[in-house]
């Protein structure tokens, strides 16, 4: 990918649009060709048309914008997206789409996971992606419910689809953000009558994340719907040859992305150290709405060895003397799972560190990690002094106790919304939680 969309300097540009998430949309290749509905065989649901050239919404609905009133119910269940190829694509359309979804795959906190590869034993979703032949290049924007389509023509390149997906996770196009008119301007002389639709601005008030972006991949080129060939869109600065491409994710993009998507890792870590060895208790929460995938946790225990675990779905692997990482596939929003384990040799609280990640993007990355902290001071010393276990065990409990407590308390006030009332301000914070940007 050429490096200026990966390097340039340019803030957020999360131009991300409160409009469109109740109606689907789908996208069109660069090429001017007129998107037509489907072939037959995917009418079971209703006939779909498309706004903005590539955008999906249902003939049904006079709705083709609309403000999101819950932006979680549109968005992706932990940042996974479930999709398969259908047969009716074009080998060109294959590969542009494999290309576009191992792009994304491995710029972003998203993961587009084949249906085909689900994991043994987990439920198949109930909602997940088709990318089929159509006769444009179009998506629905956001998590729309069941299976939803995607189209693909055969001129449809792996740039197009990166645009597609672009949609499918809930952005819109940049050219239709509100504030639009202080950065292009719009000839609408140059627009053939019937597609001026497709230029128009989302509402005054719609809620913006980051800077307006040229780069975006989601802003269209200067001749898109020229009905003369002259341009119907220019940047009122010079831009290069940038606006309108269709070649990799620009930072702003991938900003976007990541403020839609982004959960909040946690971790509290407590140590009890007893005659017949210790144990080490990882309290890992996720107090974001949105879900985390592909979560680790690598903890560091000085000179001790890992005996043996427990926690729920975890995991742990690489386990070598002072060091262990434990992995869990998916934490909902607003969740948390206990991982404890036990350690043998010597082993104390100030050798113990650990660290949490994701594949996910974390909205605050400041407290995950930490060093233990002795929990039962109090237990190890009754426990010498009277070596009575259920002495023992009613501290130990009584000191996890605390924790969970501590733990669903922060959870319940961040989910109460507080968190946000804080930051009403701060338009990002309040959208990163509340609003479906998406971005155009
Ligand atoms: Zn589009």
């Amino acid at each position: 990918m050429p490096a200026r969309y990966v390097r340039a300097r340019r803030p957020l540009g999360l131009a991300v649009l409160l409009a469109g998430l109740l109606a689907p949309v789908l996208t069109m290749a660069q090429s001017s060709i007129e998107p037509a509905l489907p072939a037959a065989g995917n009418t079971t649901r209703d006939v779909l048309q498309l706004v903005e050239g590539d955008i999906l919404v249902s003939a049904a609905s006079n709705k083709t914008r609309a403000m999101a009133v819950n932006k979680t119910s549109r968005l992706w269940p932990d940042g996974i997206v479930p999709y398969r190829l259908d047969d009716s694509l074009y080998a060109s359309g294959v590969a542009a789409v494999k290309e576009a979804v191992t792009y994304w795959n491995r710029v972003s906190g998203i993961t587009l996971m084949p249906l085909d590869e689900w994991p043994a034993g987990q439920a198949v979703p109930a909602d997940s992606v088709v990318f089929q032949y159509g006769e444009g290049c179009a998506s629905w924007v956001g998590r729309r419910g069941g299976e939803q389509e995607i189209w693909v023509a055969p001129n449809c390149n792996a740039g197009s689809m990166m645009h597609e997906i672009g949609h499918l996770l809930g952005l819109e196009h940049e050219h239709t953000r509100p504030d639009r008119d202080q950065h292009i301007e719009i000839h609408w002389k140059n627009i053939s009558p019937d597609k001026q639709h497709n230029f128009d601005a989302a509402p005054a008030g719609t809620k913006l994340l980051g800077d307006y972006d040229y780069g975006s991949i989601m802003h269209y080129g200067p001749t898109n719907f020229s009905a003369n060939g002259q341009a119907t869109i220019t940047p009122l600065v010079d831009t290069g040859d940038e606006m309108g491409q269709r070649i990799a994710l620009s930072e702003g993009d991938l900003a976007a992305v990541a403020e839609l998507y982004a959960a909040d890792l946690s971790i509290v870590t407590t140590f009890v150290t007893e005659s017949s060895g210790s144990e080490l208790n990882l309290y890992v929460s996720n107090g974001g709405l949105q879900g985390a995938h592909l979560i680790e946790v690598e903890v560091r225990f000085g000179d001790g060895r890992m005996s043996g675990f427990y926690g729920e779905d975890w995991q742990c692997s690489s386990v070598t003397e002072g060091r262990a990482t434990c992995q869990i596939a998916r934490m909902a929003g607003g969740s948390s799972s206990r991982l404890s384990l036990q350690l043998s040799g010597t082993v104390s609280a100030g050798d113990i560190t650990a660290n949490v990640s994701s594949k996910t993007p974390d909205d605050d990355p400041g407290n995950n990690a930490d060093s233990a902290s002795e929990e039962p001071a109090q237990g190890a010393a009754n426990a010498l002094e009277d070596p009575a276990v259920t002495e023992v065990t009613t501290t130990r409990l009584g000191a996890a106790s605390w924790v969970w407590f501590l733990l669903c308390a922060v959870l319940l006030h961040r989910l109460a919304g507080e968190r946000i009332y804080r930051h009403a301000g701060d338009r990002i914070e309040g959208l990163r939680r509340w609003s479906i940007a998406v971005r155009g």
